[in-house]
């Protein structure tokens, strides 16, 4: 076997995607990287070269899977979207990770965020509020290889106290206030990134120190609302009407 094919042997995600002669994608996904990412000014190398192996067409329905390297937000599935390239990358180059940091995120969506996040910290913990969502975003990164992320179907308003403190905390979906329970979460000197707004939404980066929080708004921006369980809840079955 030569040593590409044997390279390639290994299967894991980013072995798998390393292997740029059997991926199609290689091309469109660095001029992705090129034009949208390094071009707009994002400079962490190892995020642009985590940006170059994860392959984003793995993460959208089969359909959308032609346009994943387009300068724009994907649906994928369930009404919600995948962020477009840049604000992925914005917000995680945001966090300043330098490799084996504890990382929480909100929104597990397609698990492609949570993929790059796993390229560049040493544990993620992704909190997805739709199980269908959740459940094949796990598939997915489990198929890929990501063994470094674990994904949990609930409310990430609440984060994931028992394995708190997060050294950065990434949301994907906005709240219209920032939820105490992840302040709470953030270690000091952790970094969370986080829209917020209703219409009309903020970027926040903040920074908690040991006397507090530092929060400063750094791009305008357009989520999907952070939901609340009780919008999820299935319609209750009609009461059976009395009859008396
Ligand atoms: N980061 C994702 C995209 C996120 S889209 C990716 O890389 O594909 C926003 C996601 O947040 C959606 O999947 C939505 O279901 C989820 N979400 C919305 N409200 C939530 C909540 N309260 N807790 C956890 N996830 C939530």
């Amino acid at each position: 076997m030569s040593p590409r094919r044997a390279a390639c042997g290994v299967a894991a995600l980013l072995a798998l995607a390393a292997c740029r002669g059997g991926d199609p994608m290689q091309r469109a996904r660095d001029e992705m990287v090129d034009k949208q990412i390094a071009g707009r000014g994002v400079r962490d190398a190892r995020l642009l070269a985590a940006m170059r192996r994860v392959p984003r067409h793995l993460f959208l329905p089969p359909s959308e899977a032609a346009r994943a390297y387009e300068d724009r937000t994907i649906p994928i599935g369930d009404g919600q979207s995948i962020s477009q390239p840049y604000v992925a990358a914005f917000m995680t180059e945001q966090l300043r990770l330098t490799g084996g940091e504890k990382v929480l995120e909100i929104g597990t969506g397609s698990g492609y965020e949570a993929a790059l996040l796993a390229a560049l910290a040493g544990k993620v913990y992704s909190v997805e509020i739709r199980p269908e969502l959740a459940k094949s975003a796990e598939e997915r990164l489990r198929t890929l290889g990501v063994s470094n992320v674990e994904v949990r179907a609930a409310d990430g308003y609440q984060g994931w106290p028992e394995a708190a403190p997060f050294d950065g905390i990434i949301v994907t979906a906005a709240p219209e206030r920032i939820p105490p329970p992840l302040l709470s979460q953030l270690a000091v000197g952790g970094r969370m990134v986080i829209p917020v707004g209703g219409f009309y939404q903020e970027l926040k980066v903040i920074e908690r120190t040991p006397d507090g929080y530092l929060e400063r708004s750094v791009l305008p921006v357009r989520f999907v609302p952070l939901a609340n369980p009780s919008e999820l809840a299935p319609p209750r079955a009609p009461a059976t009407p009395t009859v008396r």
